[in-house]
């Protein structure tokens, strides 16, 4: 099949979050398996020309009120033969920042240059003369391209090419003033409750869920949730409505750079076999953040943005948080690498200062970050609501037992642990609530003092699950399969 990804970002030219990962680990995974995958996004200001090749001559893009004539230029995902286009337009991208920047967190022009970027992958393929079976758009940002296709471009070379659209986070939808709706350059017609209009503003999000052939989320829990008021950022109807068309795949995890056995990251790599080594890690995780090196107790990890949706505030609100009771009734040691929100920053700066058995650091580590995940004896990780998550599953990898709110990517990957038969990976709660995380932390500090060879098995049990994306790549074609104008018939 020949299947062209449109994204606002994919690893190594931008990322702001996990969609970058995915989109460029799927494109690759699909391609190993046969097929004709490209990808277009933007060329922000930091992804350098002089490492593209230039695709020569000027594209014009009708897009709104104008015609915006745009650079295309070329690369390669590296490791990999599958092409990335940029759509190169100073006035657009030619900045700082994929959706905005610290001062201006969503720059106000962000409908045109979104816009843009869903017309231009069409005039693109229209200009290397391929096009595909499959336009896979990813979250609002992308949503423009099925919408298009699906009121102005399915005829002609494009009268059999299907959409796919993959909400990566319900959270983030693009909703915008009315008043920017004709960048859009479609027809006041489709600003209409059941398309674009949501609260008399225009919200991408939601005209991508409408217009899509296949919906597609990044776990099989998530799915169900946001059809649901509580996880639904107000889509939970339009998304009961186009049920039987959404499917949830897990992401996978790139065991190409999360793999115990081979991590140059670690001080010491190991398996299942030799899990002794795991030891080694963990006395040099605690040396590292200061922390007495002592095999006999327990060492909890948290790697995270400081967010509202980890369920930061359960954990580390001040005077209710419950990481200060964890710390002072149980005996474990706790380290969190993040940052994010100041308040919390703050809050984990000041347990640092005052606990001895609680060491933060706050920025983004990546080596830290596989340290913790080798290191630790337990993953925390009490999420609001999480889509995937890909930090439990790195956890489980590593042999690190995940302590995960049961909700998301989470419910889906953690085999809650049974006390009676030894069975499970991991251990789950229901209820955010500081009370609920102490409790299930003090299970796991339970296991270890008292169960220690369940705990054992579990982490074995948790290294040898598959999170290839190969796997996910495959349920991916199904889908792809599904939304082909013969399926059905
Ligand atoms: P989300 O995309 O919602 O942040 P995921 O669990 O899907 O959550 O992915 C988060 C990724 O970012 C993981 O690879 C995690 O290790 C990494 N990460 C988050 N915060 C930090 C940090 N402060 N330092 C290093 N890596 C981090």
């Amino acid at each position: 099949m020949k299947i062209l990804m449109v994204t606002s970002e994919a690893v190594p030219f931008a990322k702001t979050g996990g969609l970058a990962d995915a989109v460029s680990a799927l494109a690759i995974a699909l391609s190993r398996l046969g097929h004709d995958v490209r990808v277009v996004m933007p060329r922000y200001y930091r992804i350098d020309r002089s490492k593209l090749s230039l695709v020569p001559g000027p594209m014009g893009v009708h897009s709104g009120y104008q015609e915006i004539w745009t650079g295309l230029y070329e690369g390669v995902l590296p490791g990999s033969k599958v092409p990335v286009y940029f759509i190169d337009h100073e006035e657009s991208y030619g900045r700082d920042g994929v959706y905005g920047t610290a001062g201006e967190t969503d720059f106000n022009d962000n409908p045109q240059r979104f816009s843009l970027l869903g017309h231009a992958a069409f005039q693109l393929c229209r200009k290397i003369r391929w096009f595909p079976d499959i336009i896979h758009a990813h979250d609002w940002a992308a949503a423009l391209a099925p919408i298009v296709l699906k009121f102005n471009e399915r005829r002609g070379e494009f009268a059999q090419t299907s959409s796919v659209f993959t909400i990566h986070n319900i959270g983030y939808q693009g909703v915008y003033s009315k008043h920017l709706f004709p960048y859009t350059g479609l027809s006041w017609d489709n600003f209409y409750a059941a398309g674009f209009e949501d609260w008399d503003r225009m919200n991408f999000l939601k005209a991508g869920i409408i217009s899509s052939d296949k919906l597609t989320t990044v776990s099989p829990t998530y799915a169900k949730e946001i059809q649901r008021p509580e996880y639904g950022f107000r889509m939970d109807g339009i998304l009961r409505y186009r049920s039987k068309d959404l499917v949830g795949i897990l992401n996978g995890v790139d065991t190409d750079i999360w793999n115990p056995q081979t991590d140059p990251l670690i001080p010491s790599n190991y398996g299942p076999k030799t899990l002794a080594k795991k030891a080694v890690n963990k006395a040099a995780l605690q040396k590292r953040m200061g922390l007495p090196v002592d095999p006999d107790v327990p060492v909890v990890g948290i790697v995270t943005r400081l967010a509202d949706q980890k369920g930061v505030s359960e954990l580390f609100g001040p005077a209710y948080g419950s990481a200060w009771r964890i710390c002072t009734e149980i005996n474990l040691q706790m380290v969190v690498l993040g940052a994010g929100e100041q308040w919390c920053e703050n809050e984990i700066a000041s347990l640092s200062h005052s606990l001895p058995n609680f060491r933060a650091f706050i920025g983004y580590d990546e080596s830290l970050s596989h340290l913790i995940e080798a290191g630790s004896d337990f993953f925390l990780m009490p999420s609001r609501y999480e889509p995937c998550g890909l930090n439990q599953m790195y956890s489980l990898l590593y042999g690190t037992l995940p302590i995960v709110r049961r909700t998301g990517g989470l419910a889906d990957t953690v085999e809650n642990y049974d006390e009676q038969t030894g069975e499970g990976t991991g251990f789950s709660f229901d209820n955010l609530t500081p009370q609920s995380i102490l409790d299930t932390v003090g299970w796991a500090a339970y296991a270890w003092y008292n169960k220690r060879d369940h705990v054992n098995a579990m982490r074995i049990r948790g290294m040898s699950r598959d999170y290839s994306w190969d796997g996910s790549a495959r349920h991916y074609e199904e889908v792809y399969s599904s939304a082909r104008p013969s399926a059905g018939v």
